[in-house]
């Protein structure tokens, strides 16, 4: 393990693939280094626990016609379902259909809520997203929902600023074969050192010593692929220690939680299309939370149910026994309670206590939206973050960790004096 290299990277998810990918077309050297015996880390296709295949992360192409890895994708041979938009899904209110009209009132009332996120965004106001909604609205639940699967946190501590700044194509287009699996395709030609958590970088002297239980790695400088909340954490030792700046924009783009639960059956027990998706809110309790599924995704006899925020961390925090009947429960009453009968097998998700991960994804808290491009800025002119974080408008997306990834490699280059790039 031990040697000098140009660059070290810390991380083999989209980010670090990435820019192993851009620093092998410049012939730099380097070292890509992962703590798990797996690379993708947040992108990771299960096709093992229930036989058939799911994402326990990223699953959707977001922005797809603008998307980098749209392309990639079709040059690799991993097809996409192409669809208008997964917001058209079956409303549930509790155990019965909601009609045609509430459908629509519903939309209305997403749509006004969105728009009025952005009001509070274009005005460059620093504040949370919950000063746009009506916590009184019939629909609350559901836009709290929305949030928290979009940003990972609940809307008290979203700032509408930093979710004002994301880009949005509006299309989300489901990769068949798996968003993990095609991660892994990219990173699938890289000489990679699995099983080696880096455990400190010094930047005190020329360059850089990155520390692992395989030895130590030099480099010119490094990249930083983690999550925010592993290096806010401290998980990676600095010494020097981060500067102060880096270390509050760090704490205030925290990486939030969001969890899966895939169920899987021996039959179809739902009698919907393909690849359908639903959301549920049970109007008889009102203090169920919402939640959406997947419903039988690609054909396969599964629901996927999504969880974000405070729920997805309370429930993560209740364990996975507790995730599963939670899931099981609301596809009852939506479906009927014979669907038990079928049910073959079910597994969740643990993003939040993932110990490479510690969350899902980022979101500025309110009052901190200029931090998420505080972490794009070099440090000592060696050190250099990159990941979904650092993106300034895809962040939360595999194309935003992605593109940092390579951008990450450019301003490397240039602080290290490479003459190819
Ligand atoms: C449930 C869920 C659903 C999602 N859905 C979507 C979606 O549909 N579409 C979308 O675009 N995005 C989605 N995302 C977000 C997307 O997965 C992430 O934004 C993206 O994968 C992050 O990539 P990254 O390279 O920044 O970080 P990571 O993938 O976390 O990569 C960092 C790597 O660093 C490794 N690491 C950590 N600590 C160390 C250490 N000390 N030493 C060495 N290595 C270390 C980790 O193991 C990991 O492999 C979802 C995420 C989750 C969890």
């Amino acid at each position: 393990m031990s040697g000098e290299v140009d660059i070290a990277i810390i991380g083999a998810g989209a980010a670090g693939i990435a820019a192993a990918r851009r620093a092998q077309d410049y012939g730099l050297s380097f070292a890509l280094l992962e703590a798990r015996d797996r690379i993708g880390g947040r992108c990771h296709t299960d096709t093992d626990t229930l036989g058939v295949t799911w994402d326990r992360g990223a699953h959707w192409l977001h922005s797809a016609a603008v998307n980098p890895l749209t392309h990639m994708a079709e040059a690799l041979g991993h097809p996409y379902l192409k669809r208008e938009s997964f917001i058209d899904r079956t409303l549930h209110l509790g155990s019965r259909l909601a009609t045609e009209a509430e459908k629509a009132d519903y939309q209305r009332a997403i749509d006004a809520a969105f728009e009025a996120v952005d009001a509070l965004g274009e005005k460059g106001l620093d504040v949370p997203v919950a000063e746009a909604h009506d916590r009184g609205s019939r629909w609350y639940r559901l836009i709290e929902h929305l949030h928290e699967a979009i940003s990972a946190f609940p809307p008290e501590r979203i700032s509408a600023l930093d979710l004002y700044r994301y880009y949005d194509s509006g299309e989300n287009w489901p990769l068949i074969r798996g968003y993990g699996a095609l991660v892994e395709a990219l990173g699938s030609h890289l000489p990679v050192s699995l099983g080696t958590p880096v455990t400190a970088v010094d930047w005190s002297g020329r360059g850089v010593a990155v520390e692992t239980p395989k030895g130590r790695v030099r480099a010119k400088a490094v990249i930083v692929t983690v999550s925010t909340n592993v290096l806010a954490r401290g998980l990676i030792r600095f010494s020097p220690v981060l500067p102060s700046a880096m270390q509050r924009a760090l704490d205030g783009v925290p990486t939030g939680v969001a969890n899966k639960v895939a169920i899987k059956f021996s039959r179809d027990v739902f009698g919907l299309p393909d690849t359908s998706y639903a959301s549920f809110m049970d109007e008889r309790d009102p203090a169920r939370h919402a939640l959406s599924f997947q419903i039988r995704p690609f054909g396969q006899e599964l629901a996927i149910a999504y969880l974000g925020g405070r729920f997805a961390e309370e429930m993560e925090g209740q364990g996975e026994a507790a995730m599963i009947d939670m899931a099981t429960s609301a596809l009852a009453d939506m479906f009927g309670s014979s669907i038990r009968g079928a049910v073959e097998g079910a597994v969740a998700t643990g993003w939040g206590a993932d110990p490479y991960a510690l969350g899902a994804y980022s979101s500025a808290l309110p009052g901190h939206a200029e931090d998420r491009l505080r972490l794009a800025e070099p440090v000592g002119e060696r050190i250099f973050l990159a990941g979904e974080a650092v993106h300034p408008s895809w962040f939360s997306t595999v194309q935003g960790a992605f593109l940092s990834g390579r951008d990450a490699v450019e301003r490397a280059c240039l602080a290290i004096g490479h003459c190819s790039c």
